[in-house]
């Protein structure tokens, strides 16, 4: 992923938001990155952009070296749904549907057959410690079960980056451990670029590097060795 001179401007009537002013970063494959800043700074703006959920006003942002600005709507759907796996805070999950069908959806939208997308959405469920409450719907589960839910979703289409906002901040510590965790091993073991705006100093011990955002613009990024010094 790369990010070339990207700005963001929100208008709303006479109010203008410059929500990002400039940013310059590139992320390599296979990196765990953090990014970090006080609320308002951007990182839910920037997000959007590194996703490809939203456009910048100015710059560019490449994925695999490509525009993402020049991307048709088929291709961009493509991209969101076979490169890119999102996790949200809230998991947003679909709550009348089970956890197989829940980490399934993707993969049907896919076009996988019925066959294949039931033993890989076994595999994952597996994967996250959750084979046994494949039939359980998000109600049913705890805050960690629907967030681990949510990441073998993200992992459905053997996404190349895992985007991931504040994806413990609905969860209390040790299962926000969890899921850091879990992140850390589909990192190391899968070479999956990891993306995370979060505030949970945790998840800064497992990051490659981590980005401070501060008032629309990267204010400094640190390479892990250097964290742990300043934690
Ligand atoms: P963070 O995620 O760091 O809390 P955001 O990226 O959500 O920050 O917001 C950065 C700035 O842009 C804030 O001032 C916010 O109010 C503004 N902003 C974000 N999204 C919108 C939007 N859709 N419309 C208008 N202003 C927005
Ligand atoms: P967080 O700080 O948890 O990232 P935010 O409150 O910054 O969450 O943003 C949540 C969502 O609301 C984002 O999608 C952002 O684009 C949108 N948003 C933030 N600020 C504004 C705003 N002033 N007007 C409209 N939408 C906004």
């Amino acid at each position: 992923v790369r990010l070339s001179e990207v700005t963001k401007v929100f208008k709303m009537g006479n109010n203008v938001v410059e929500a990002l002013k400039g940013v310059n970063f590139s992320i390599k494959a296979g990196e765990y990155i953090s990014i970090m800043g006080p609320s308002g700074s951007g990182k839910s703006t920037l997000f959007n952009m590194i996703g490809a959920l939203d456009k910048p006003s100015t710059g560019r942002v490449f994925i695999d070296e490509v525009d993402v600005a020049q991307l048709d709507a088929y291709e961009l759907a493509w991209l969101r749904c076979r490169k890119i796996g999102y996790i949200f805070q809230t998991f947003n999950l679909i709550q009348v549907m089970t956890a197989i069908e829940n980490v399934t959806l993707p993969m049907i939208f896919a076009g996988m057959s019925r066959d294949e997308y039931m033993e890989k959405g076994m595999v994952l469920l597996r994967l996250v410690g959750l084979a046994e409450r494949c039939h359980h719907k998000p109600s049913e589960l705890s805050g960690g079960q629907q967030q681990r839910v949510a990441v073998a979703r993200a992992l459905a289409n053997d996404p190349a980056i895992i985007l991931a906002d504040e994806p413990t901040g609905n969860l209390d510590l040790s299962t926000g451990e969890e899921i850091i965790a879990l992140l850390k091993q589909l990192s190391t073991e899968r070479k999956v670029t990891i993306i995370s705006a979060t505030h949970d100093i945790k998840m800064l011990n497992v990051s490659d590097r981590v980005v401070w955002i501060r008032d629309g613009r990267i204010d400094r990024v640190e390479e892990r060795d250097k964290l742990k010094i300043s934690i």
